[in-house]
Formats: structure tokens, C-alpha cells, sequence
């Protein structure tokens, strides 16, 4: 096996030997220099290798296939000659989406992308009129194939593209079939963000004599992401979020978090207190989500909630800042969530929310991400009102420099000073009223975490923390007796609801994780749960894992076989999670299906 490992690149993709058409399709993109994945990767790919491609999420893996994908297809045979396999419905749309925009001067070559969810029938209308490149979800692909609708005995270029993510949701042995099933004559291309075993297994398998190109990876040492983390109770992550956003005036915003459930708590908080957020996961339906990126992208919303798997679907980047409100279960995820900030330049805020229980983690990630994430102190009370005073100052001034017409508006305050009021009272209440804060209502001491004795127990970096209180006190005093009731009255009430909490109820569940950072299932110790939904119900396996890894907050790799029969699905649980996995799935839904969960007899 070849193995070229640099980020080096070329100044244009002319020097890539890329022909007129797709040039152009790339300029109108607005895409000019390769990117190191697509500098080294496409040429090999062209010349008809087989290619292992690594790197980071949003280094433009896309192209690097799209390309050459584009320049070896022949529009003049009526079949299909490549096949991209995608983990997702949205991720397949984005890569036939971006396809159809990198070949939009090579109208004759014809793309459709198939998953589920979409009309069956439609798309094998579509097929039989004569498709090119295939662009489609495992699943669905199998759906197909079964049916007799997709003939791949032209295929002569096969991608597998988010190899890591779709081995992850449980397709490997989809992807297997497929494979196997297709001519030997091909060529082979997988594109990863992460290489493990299984992929180099299937790589093993099915690639012959790859070339492996792995672009170093340099946005963490690069000092364009500032990571910083927070201690915090887990009832106060949604306050200190909203500190940390006024603190750094966070125009662009994407909060990540663990659970579907949480998604929708946090989007509900923000929208109380007045911020422009909205959330995106696995249950919306396209539509929806489309609406909801639309919104973002053009500025309408500026806080995006979404859960790791949802947010893979989506194409936004060069964020002000990405949030973890709260600590992912898979280091990778760190990796992934915090490089939508900070791209291309630009500099950008990764902040981690870490509640007592979720510390741990956070040493897992430093080590695997060989990052060094600073510990925060979260902005007092008088921090903010003074970041938006001076913020309210500018914009009066800006105002009134820019503005010829307010002169209509003057006689506003000759009212008011006509009702008794001077021009400081006037100008005080505007600037509250306006600038909106009523931060006062939290006590700044009642954010933050206190550390006990048994959290620096193996806490090699104890003393790094020795200093954790002293600037969350500030002005504490001032608001303590006030807020500190209030808090309490506000979320006591959710903490004993039945809307599962806020994370206290959790909280013994870091803990069994910890030391485990291998990925791959647990071969002993797992339990068969019995599901109520199956075929009939029109979920695959990936629906399970992407449920059950969501709601009872396990990761997708430790779920074992899952065994899909019409009406009822076995699907295999480690012994030590099947408590939280019955506590999460039972009563809850799969893509609107009402689940009844039970252990297997
Ligand atoms: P990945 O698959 O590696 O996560 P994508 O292929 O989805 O990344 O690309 C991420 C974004 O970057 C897309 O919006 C894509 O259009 C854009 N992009 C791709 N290549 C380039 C390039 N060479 N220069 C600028 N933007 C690019
Ligand atoms: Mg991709």
C-alpha cells in the first residue's frame, strides 16, 4: 500500500489536469484552490487507483471524489457507472446536490441520489430513465437492489463515502453485500474523516493495492480555535450559554448536544429568553430542516441546536463559535463539532459546558485530540452588562452619525421631560429596555460547580484547577439573595418532571464509561431487547442505533446485532446499559413510532 501523509496542495486545480467544464463548474462555485485532501487525492483517484482518503470533516472530501467521478463517466453509455454510498438521506442529497453543481456544464451526465424516506417508486421511475452516477443510503441501495431496480454491472467507479460513519450506524454488513455483489472490475474509493479496524478491514477486503492519502491533521494545534471549557451545574448551562454569547457578541452559533430530547429543551430555553435559536435532529422532517438551515444561513436564526449525527448533514462552517453543551461520548465528536469554527483563517470559539460528571471525558478528549483546552471563567453578571453597555453606546452613536432623519423623533424626549422624567432616567430605561438584560434575575456564585475532594482523586492535573472559584464569585454577593431563589423555584421544577430532567438523573452514567475509549462492540456481557417495530414500521438498523445511542446516551458502537423481523426487532445491548436503554427507549418514539421495549424472552 502507497501511503502519502502531508497537507501539502497546488495553487489551482488547472495543475490537476481537470478539464474545462468541471473548471468552470468550480469557479461558479466560487471554489478556486484544492484543498490538501483534494490536491493529493484526486490524481491518484483519476488514474484509477484504488484510494483510501482521510481527513478532517469539512476539508472537502466531496470534490476530491466528485471530480474524478465527474471526468470518468461517459454520458454516451445509457448506464450507471459509479456508485456513492453516503450514511445519511441528507448527506446523500449533499453529495448529489454538490455533484450536480460541480457537473452544472456537464448537463448530460445525470445524477440521482435514492434513500429512504423518499417514494420508492419515484425513484425507480427515475432510475429507469437512465442514470449515470447513484448517489444513495446503504439501506436503501439493498432496498433496491432486491427489487431488481438497480443494475450495477456498469459500475466501474464505487465510493464509500463517511466509511467511519456509516460502519458506526451499523451498515457494514449492507455495504458488505453490495460490494460483493458488484463486477470485480471496478474501481474502489473510500473516504473517511477517521480510520479503525473495520475499515481497514473492508479495505482489505474489497480495495486492491490502495493508495492511502491521509492529510495531517492541523486545525487542532492550529491556534485558530480557542477551546475553552467551563465548569457548570447542569442547570445552569443554559444561563452560562447565553453569558458566554452577549460576553463575545457570538453572531453564528452551533450548540451540540448529546440527546434528540435535550435539542428540544435547550431550543425552548433560549427562544424564552429571547435568542434566535432553533434545533435541528433526526426527526424533523426535510422539509423542516430545510427551513431551519435556510433561516441560519441567511441570518434570520443565529443559534443552531442540533445532536452530533444531525449536524453531519449539514454544510455550515467558519463559525463564530461552536458550543458543547455537554461533553460528547466519542472524542471524535469533539473533533468534529469544534472544527465548524475557525476555518479558512478565520478565527473561532470552541466552548465546552462541563458538568461534574462529565470531567472525565473532557481528559479523554484533551489526550486524544492533543489539544489544550483552557479552563474558563464564566462572565459575571456585571462582565455582561458592561460588554453591553458599551455595545448600546456604539450603536446610539452609529445611529445617530449615520441616521439624517432622526430629528422626527426629538420631540420624544420633550415629553417626557414634560412628565417630570430627567434625561438620565429617560436614557437609562431605554438602555435597559433595549439592551435587554435581565441577567440579574441568576446569582453569579450558583453557576459553577463546586469541586469535592473525590473529583481530583487520579487527577494528575489537580492543581491546574486549584484556582477554580476565583473569578465566578465576582459580584456574586450582589445578586445572591435575590436570584438564588428564583433559580431555584425555575428549575426545581423541572428537575422532578417528567420531561427526564436536566441531566442530574444521568448522572451515574459517565461513570461506567470511563477507561472504555476503544470504539467497537462489547463481545460478552450483552443483553437482547425486544422492540415493538420492525420492517413493517420502515426502520432500518441505523434508526435503532442512531435512537438508542441518542436517547439513553450510549455509544453507537457498543450496541450489538440488531435483528429486524416484520413486526418486532431484537436488537443486543450491553448487560450494564440495558437499565437506561429501557429507561430512554420505553415510551419514547423512532421516527414517530411509538416504542414498547422490554428484554427479550
Ligand atoms: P467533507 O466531506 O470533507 O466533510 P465537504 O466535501 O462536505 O467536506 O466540503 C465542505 C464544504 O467546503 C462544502 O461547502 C464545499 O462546497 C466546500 N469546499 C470544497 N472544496 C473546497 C475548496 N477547495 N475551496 C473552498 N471550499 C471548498
Ligand atoms: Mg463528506
Amino acid at each position: 500500500m502507497t501511503v502519502i501523509e502531508s497537507n501539502a496542495t497546488v495553487e489551482t486545480f488547472h495543475e490537476l489536469g481537470i478539464s474545462e467544464e468541471i473548471l468552470k463548474g468550480l469557479a461558479s462555485m466560487g471554489i478556486e484552490k484544492p484543498s490538501p485532501i483534494q490536491a493529493q487525492g484526486i490524481p491518484p483517484v483519476m488514474e484509477g487507483n484504488d484510494v483510501i482518503g482521510q481527513a478532517q470533516t469539512g476539508t472537502g472530501k466531496t470534490a476530491a471524489f466528485g471530480i474524478p467521478v465527474l471526468e470518468r463517466i461517459d454520458p454516451a453509455l445509457n448506464s450507471i457507472q459509479a456508485l456513492i454510498l453516503c450514511p445519511t438521506r441528507e448527506l446523500a442529497v449533499q453529495v448529489s446536490e454538490e455533484l450536480k453543481k460541480i457537473g452544472k456544464y456537464l448537463p448530460q451526465i445525470k445524477i440521482e441520489a435514492i434513500y429512504g424516506g423518499d417514494s420508492i417508486e419515484r425513484q425507480i421511475r427515475s432510475l429507469r430513465k437512465g442514470v449515470h452516477i447513484v448517489v444513495g443510503t446503504p439501506g436503501r441501495v439493498m432496498d433496491h437492489l432486491e427489487r431488481g431496480t438497480l443494475n450495477l454491472d456498469n459500475v466501474k467507479m464505487m465510493v464509500l463515502d463517511e466509511a467511519d460513519e456509516m460502519l458506526d450506524m451499523g451498515f457494514r454488513e449492507d455495504i458488505e453485500s453490495i460490494l460483493t455483489d458488484m463486477p470485480e472490475e471496478r474501481q474502489t474509493i473510500l473516504f473517511s474523516a477517521t480510520m479503525s479496524k473495520p475499515i481497514m478491514a473492508i479495505t482489505r477486503k474489497f480495495q486492491d493495492d490502495p493508495v492511502l492519502i491521509k492529510v495531517v491533521r492541523n486545525e487542532l494545534t492550529n491556534q485558530n480555535i480557542e477551546q475553552v471549557y467551563f465548569e457548570v451545574k447542569p442547570q445552569a448551562k443554559v444561563e452560562v450559554m447565553t453569558r458566554l454569547i452577549d460576553m463575545h457578541d457570538i453572531k453564528s452559533l452551533l450548540v451540540f448536544c448529546n440527546t434528540k430530547r435535550k435539542v428540544d429543551e435547550i431550543v425552548e430555553e433560549l427562544q424564552l429568553r429571547g435568542y434566535a435559536a432553533e434545533g435541528l435532529h433526526g426527526d424533523l422532517r426535510q422539509q423542516q430542516r430545510n427551513n431551519v438551515m435556510s433561516k441560519f444561513k441567511s441570518g434570520v436564526t443565529t443559534i443552531l441546536v442540533a445532536t452530533d449525527v444531525a449536524a453531519r448533514g449539514i454544510d455550515v462552517s467558519g463559525l463564530d463559535a461552536v458550543i458543547n453543551y455537554d461533553i460528547p461520548l466519542d472524542e471524535e465528536y469533539y473533533v468534529h463539532r469544534i472544527g465548524r469554527t475557525g476555518r479558512a483563517g478565520m478565527s473561532g470559539k470552541a466552548f465546552s459546558l462541563v458538568a461534574r460528571d462529565e470531567k472525565f471525558r473532557l481528559r479523554g478528549i484533551e489526550s486524544y485530540a492533543k489539544a489544550k483546552i483552557e479552563k474558563g471563567v464564566i462572565p459575571s453578571f456585571e462582565d455582561i452588562l458592561g460588554v453591553r453597555k458599551a455595545r448600546f453606546v456604539d450603536n446610539i452613536a452609529a445611529t445617530i452619525n449615520e441616521n439624517d432623519d432622526i430629528t422626527s423623533y426629538e420631540d420624544v424626549l420633550e415629553s417626557l421631560r414634560h412628565s417630570g422624567y430627567t434625561v438620565e432616567q429617560v436614557i437609562a430605561a431605554m438602555a435597559k429596555k433595549i439592551m435587554g438584560v435581565q441577567k440579574n434575575e441568576y446569582a453569579d456564585g450558583n453557576l459553577a460547580w463546586e469541586e469535592r475532594r473525590s473529583d481530583r482523586r487520579g487527577d494528575e492535573r489537580g492543581d491546574r484547577f486549584g484556582d477554580r472559584r476565583g473569578g465566578e464569585k465576582r459580584g456574586g454577593g450582589r445578586f445572591e439573595s435575590r436570584g438564588g431563589e428564583r433559580r431555584g423555584d425555575r428549575f426545581g421544577d423541572r428537575r422532578g418532571g417528567d420531561r427526564g430532567g436536566f441531566g442530574g438523573d444521568r448522572g451515574g452514567f459517565g461513570g461506567r464509561n470511563e477507561g472504555k475509549r476503544g470504539r467497537g462492540p462489547a463481545e460478552a456481557g450483552m443483553t437482547r431487547l425486544f422492540f415493538n417495530l420492525g420492517r413493517q414500521d420502515h426502520l432500518q438498523p441505523r434508526d435503532f442505533v442512531g435512537a438508542i445511542a441518542g436517547e439513553a446516551n450510549i455509544p453507537g458502537t457498543s450496541i450489538g446485532a440488531i435483528d429486524i423481523h416484520d413486526k418486532f426487532t431484537y436488537v443486543d445491548i450491553p448487560e450494564r446499559d440495558v437499565r437506561s436503554v429501557l429507561h430512554a427507549m420505553d415510551g419514547n418514539t423512532i421516527k414517530g413510532k411509538f416504542v414498547n421495549v422490554d428484554v427479550a424472552k
